[in-house]
């Protein structure tokens, strides 16, 4: 059996006024799609207990097929993953963004949580700087901590830890800098075990880049500069176990999201680099669905996610948002429907991690429509793929992880 997995990201939404009442799913053209549900099963899940925070990084956990109320431990480890950084028990990986923050008013305000986009090459020289200022200011840290620079500002503070040493706790919280955007900062400093320690850290940044030439740059270029380091989505490595032990068969992931392909490390699956899978709105679907159909020769699943849906609601761009969902009906899914026709026994499942609404321009909890067909699977058959004709199935699967083992034929 093969089998094909395509995530369209945050494509779940609400009615729009400007889509004439319409969800964007509903609005677009999608003829494969509709195809689909009218010959498979349609219904609702989700992807995100109430207990965790609503994005991709709990939602793809629960689609890949793991509860994320068992196996979630933060977003930094995934990110870890995806660089190929292995986390040892007693390992922290931390989300080290590069930030402007100014004062304003009311206290100091996050402007920007990307530092204006800073360079990659720029970051690598502010965590470098990062670096010495933390094993100059606090040595009793130099051996343990360390700044890993990514890619722009998306950077990694890792903490080596031993069994007797453990100087964060799994109950420490922080909010994530996208949610503090032109909001005051005093309230949301780390909260829990080893908070003090990581607002310690975020707060003696601003002195180590202050002055550092990249920052001296920026300013004199009427650029943001990277005032400072915000420390978030915390954890140790999540003990997932390899799909294949789980779930019988093995797995590939193509995708532009380091997140994914941190996960996709994370349960063993291939990660494929398909050029032009850029993450936005330019990303090359036709590309996408190629390699996609190429992959399938080799793995029993192949998993195509696709992060433009998403990005169009964080813009708020109901038009981008219909265009991304006709562009992966045409150049992803037809495609690929076409292929497994002629490819003896298979099954295709489409399921959003999480919404994202285009009102809010962000990521929420709540139900998804998923659209699965194939050999075996009952049909329920609904005239297209949408929110509202799923929610008139009254099928539902739920809690969302279980949507894998059903897709699989194995629970
Ligand atoms: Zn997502």
């Amino acid at each position: 059996m093969k089998y094909v997995l395509v995530i369209p990201d945050g494509a779940a939404d609400a009615p729009q006024a400007s889509l004439g009442g319409r969800t964007p799913l509903e609005a677009a053209r999608t003829p494969a799609l509709d195809t689909l549900a009218a010959g498979g099963r349609v219904g609702l899940t989700n992807h995100v207990p109430d207990a965790l925070p609503p994005g991709s990084e709990v939602a793809c956990m629960s689609l890949l097929g793991y509860d994320p109320l068992t196996f979630f431990t933060g977003r930094a480890p995934l990110e870890a993953a995806a660089q190929g950084i292995a986390l040892g028990p007693h390992d922290w990986a931390i989300r080290c963004n590069l930030v402007t923050i100014t004062d304003g008013p009311a206290g100091a305000i996050m402007e920007d949580f990307t530092a204006g986009h800073v360079s990659t090459a720029e970051a690598a020289e502010l965590l470098a700087a990062a670096q010495r200022g933390l094993e100059a200011d606090l040595p009793a840290l130099a051996a343990a901590w360390r700044f890993v620079p990514g890619v722009s500002y998306r950077n990694l503070l890792l903490h080596r830890g031993t069994a007797d040493a453990a100087p964060l706790g799994a109950d420490l919280r922080a909010t994530p800098p996208h949610d503090l955007m032109d909001k005051t900062v005093a309230g949301d400093f780390p909260r829990g075990t080893g908070s003090g320690l990581l607002a310690d850290i975020m707060a003696r940044s601003a002195s180590w880049l202050a002055d550092h030439p990249v920052n001296r740059a920026r300013r004199a270029a009427g650029k943001r500069e990277a005032t400072h380091v915000w420390l978030w989505g915390a954890g140790r490595a999540p003990a997932l176990d390899p799909f294949t032990t789980a779930y019988g068969v093995d797995g590939a992931m193509i995708t532009g999201v380091d997140l994914l392909r941190g996960l996709a490390a994370l349960v063993g699956w291939k990660r494929i680099d398909v050029p032009g899978a850029t993450g936005y709105l330019d990303t090359d679907y036709a590309a996408k669905g190629r390699h996609a159909i190429a992959a399938l020769a080799e793995h029993d699943l192949v998993c195509v996610h696709v992060e433009a849906p998403d990005e169009a609601s964080h813009q708020g761009d109901a038009a981008a948002k219909v265009a991304a969902l006709e562009e992966i009906d045409a150049k992803i899914v037809a495609p690929l429907s076409a292929h497994l026709a002629t490819a003896g026994d298979h099954r295709i499942l489409v399921c959003p991690d999480h919404p994202t609404f285009l009102s809010t321009k962000t990521h929420s909890r709540g139900a998804v429509p998923f659209v699965m067909k194939g050999t075996g699977i009952a049909v329920n058959g609904r005239r297209a793929y949408g929110e509202s004709d799923a929610a008139a199935t009254g099928n539902r699967i739920l809690p969302g992880w279980r949507l894998m083992g059903e897709f699989l034929g194995t629970r």
